[in-house]
């Protein structure tokens, strides 16, 4: 249970008095710089702000970067208001409390699934799966989310089960943090590469992409499936997002819990991202106490009028 979202809201004013917003949404958990990191970087920013003073704050600091680059004007991007709205995931719950979910959410219009996995033993999920499956309207899609639980073994026979079944892709089946040591990560990483190779459903990194290091890492490994990125944890997030798209890659954007600030630039970036249209990941809100902080509520679309609509200004007052 996370009962307080801390982060950090940057107001910038141009020399002709125009006001823009940014927001540094760090998980710090999931292996991004604290909040208290990006405060004390900020404390020592000075009065004036500038491209040369963004590019002088720590890599390490990838949401404030994150936050500085949309607060200069660096997110603007005309032409996403002719782009079409993109359809949104909906996350089911783990287990079977997920079945009698799918029907109204159907109704609902969403046609991307997302269920947790790796919550209970393998003998126990495995066989919900295909009741799961029963379950979905006809052309839906489903994403399982294992949040980097199960060993090579568990693996294998979830992605054995999924190979001849509508499953979008299996996101982060296996996982060992940077902190376990260099030895665990690098077993870790390949054994995702092994199995990306051995078995013919996609599997998507999450936990194993959390900066622009690791998204430059995956590129360089070649990696075959898909990159759930939080724009807001990947620093020059555009840059990054540029090479994703020349190499192609299959992207899905994902929120990091952040209010309005940060969504509004990290749904622009999504709508400007020119691959291959993916269900995206902000299914999120309402979020907070104060509604005026949420990005768009949960619906089977968000529209570029949506993203165009959220008021920076409201949160700022909100929370100052
Ligand atoms: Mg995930």
């Amino acid at each position: 249970m996370w009962a307080e979202r801390e982060g950090l809201l940057l107001r910038l004013t141009n020399e002709s008095g125009a006001v823009n917003y940014g927001e540094a949404a760090p998980i710090s958990w999931f292996g991004t710089e604290s909040v208290d990191d990006a405060e004390a970087v900020c404390q020592n920013l000075g009065e004036y702000v500038t491209e040369e003073t963004l590019a002088a704050v720590p890599v390490r600091c990838g949401c404030l970067r994150f936050a500085l680059a949309q607060a200069l004007g660096g997110h603007e991007m005309a032409g996403i208001e002719d782009k079409k709205a993109l359809p949104v995931a909906v996350l089911l719950p783990a287990g079977r409390a997920a079945l009698p979910l799918i029907g109204p959410k159907a109704e609902a219009g969403f046609r991307t699934f997302k269920w947790k996995v790796g919550v209970a033993e393998v003998g126990e999920e495995l066989p919900l799966l295909d009741d799961l499956i029963a379950e979905l309207p006809a052309g839906a899609k489903l994403r399982l989310d294992a949040n980097g639980a199960w060993e090579r073994r568990q693996a294998e026979r979830w992605l054995e089960r999924c190979a001849d079944r509508p499953v979008e892709f299996i996101e982060q089946p296996c996982f060992a943090k940077k902190s376990y040591g260099a030895t665990a990560h690098a077993r870790a990483e390949d054994l995702l590469l092994g199995l990306a190779n051995d078995f013919p459903t996609p599997i998507a990194l999450d936990e194993s992409v959390v900066d622009a290091g690791d998204v430059a890492r995956w590129l360089e490994r070649g990696w075959p499936g898909v990159y759930v990125v939080k724009p807001a944890l990947l620093g020059d997030a555009a840059a990054v997002l540029a090479q994703l798209e020349k190499a192609k890659a299959a992207v899905v954007f994902s929120s990091a819990l952040e209010t309005a600030v940060g969504a509004k630039a990290a749904l622009r970036l999504a709508f400007a991202f020119g691959g291959e249209p993916r269900a995206l990941g902000f299914g999120v809100w309402p979020l907070f106490q104060d509604q005026r902080c949420d990005g768009p509520y949960m619906a089977p679309f968000i529209r570029p009028q949506d993203v165009a609509a959220l008021n920076e200004e409201a949160v700022w007052n909100v929370v100052s």
